[in-house]
């Protein structure tokens, strides 16, 4: 169902075995000068990779052939997006280009593994959204991710009037009833019971779609007074994940949909980011979160960490033991006091710490913006963790 994050997930625990992994991020937009000149914006990013491998005659030959890829891809590639991301190393079979809604910073990079920083910023940023529109008579339900949309599923419940209709077509029960029954009030109130029930089918159907297609993030669209009924009827749970409002015409094709999202994406993301902070505050106060490199080093050594958060440019200088792969701060001692084994300095202590989060099957999120500026403040680093320290064993626990 989830075919970008499959690569991501494919993507990080590649293992070259020995042979090198070129990544590239180019500009695609054709509204761009770079993205009108795709073929010349790589050649740039790939001459100093290639002049540094000028002594090394096999990973030259190496690069030639998954930058020869690269640009046959290019060549094949019907329409454009803003940025593309390309991962290629021929001999280990891999090659993946990843549309990207957004410009990214041209770049490329050979090493041992995908260089996904980037990559992971824009998923970040693009997380997998349901998008309703709703009025008091219809509903249309969206997947949005990245520059995809789907239109999932529409709704319609046929809302009688709030006033009587002159012409007499209406088909429900006829005005001269008695009093509690069909007089304008009646009318209004009957009105009002259509809206109510279709508020609670669109929020059941939004229910169901949201956990079908394991989606955290909801928008949603429509009038003040049908929002308004439709809020009532989710539950709190439901309601916490809509992110915000959509302005978009009940019936706008999905095209003008998704660029709506898009524009809302920042915003959204910068809201979510500011709720997560808050949270692992809070959730700091009962032992359930940490701040600081030192205290979130040790929970992820101890695999404690369910999400870790960092600030936007975090650098931390740090080291890694070449045994085991534990995490060390500065200054770094000589030897791993976990096995005894060499210690080598890292250049990017949020990535190894990602990386080892990302293996024992927790998350990793970046934040940007006022919100990272706060944790900064408390650190720069954060983790919620599964559990928190035990003050004795935990039976059952193991590493
Ligand atoms: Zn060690």
């Amino acid at each position: 169902m989830e075919p970008m994050v499959v690569t991501l997930r494919e993507l990080q625990r590649f293992d070259g075995q020995g042979w090198r992994i070129l990544s590239v991020y180019l500009v695609t937009d054709p509204s761009t000068a770079p993205g009108r000149n795709v073929r010349a914006q790589l050649d740039d990013l790939v001459r100093p990779l290639v002049a540094e491998l000028a002594d090394d005659q096999s990973a030259g030959k190496q690069l030639a052939h998954e930058v020869a890829a690269v640009q046959q891809f290019l060549t094949m590639m019907d329409v454009p997006a803003r940025s593309l991301a390309i991962f290629s190393s021929t001999p280990r079979g891999l090659f993946r280009a990843v549309r990207l809604p957004v410009h990214v910073a041209s770049h490329a990079s050979w090493g041992q593994s995908p260089y996904l920083r980037p990559l992971q910023a824009v998923l970040d940023e693009f997380e997998p959204t349901v998008v309703l529109l709703v009025d008091k008579e219809h509903a249309r339900f969206f997947r949005v991710f990245l520059d995809q949309i789907v239109e999932l599923e529409d709704l319609r419940d046929a809302v009688p009037g709030k006033h009587r209709q002159r012409d007499g077509a209406w088909a429900y029960p006829p005005a001269d009833w008695s009093q509690g029954g069909w007089g304008d009030a009646g009318i209004q109130r009957h009105h009002e019971t259509h809206v109510l029930w279709h508020a609670q089918r669109v929020a059941e159907t939004l229910e169901a779609l949201v956990a079908r297609e394991q989606v955290d993030r909801v928008l949603v669209g429509g009038t003040p007074e049908v929002l308004s009924v439709f809020y009532e009827q989710l539950p709190s749970e439901l309601r916490a994940r809509v992110a915000g409002e959509v302005h978009v015409p009940m019936f706008a094709r999905p095209a003008e949909v998704l660029v709506h999202v898009h524009d809302l994406a920042p915003q959204v993301e910068r809201g979510a980011e500011e709720r997560l902070v808050q949270d692992l505050v809070e959730q700091a106060g009962g032992g359930l979160a940490v701040f600081g490199p030192s205290e979130v080093v040790q929970a992820v050594s101890e695999q404690r960490v369910r999400l870790l958060v960092f600030a936007e440019g975090l650098r931390l200088a740090a080291g890694r033991c070449a045994r085991c792969g534990l995490a060390l701060l500065a200054p770094l001692p000589p030897t791993c006091p976990a096995c005894g084994g060499p210690v080598q300095a890292l250049d990017d202590l949020v990535a190894h710490l990602e990386q080892q989060v990302l293996a024992h099957g927790g998350r990793a999120e970046e934040v940007r913006g006022p919100p990272a500026q706060r944790l900064r403040d408390l650190g720069g680093l954060a983790a919620l963790l599964r559990y928190a320290p035990p003050s004795t064993p935990t039976p059952g626990e193991t590493t």
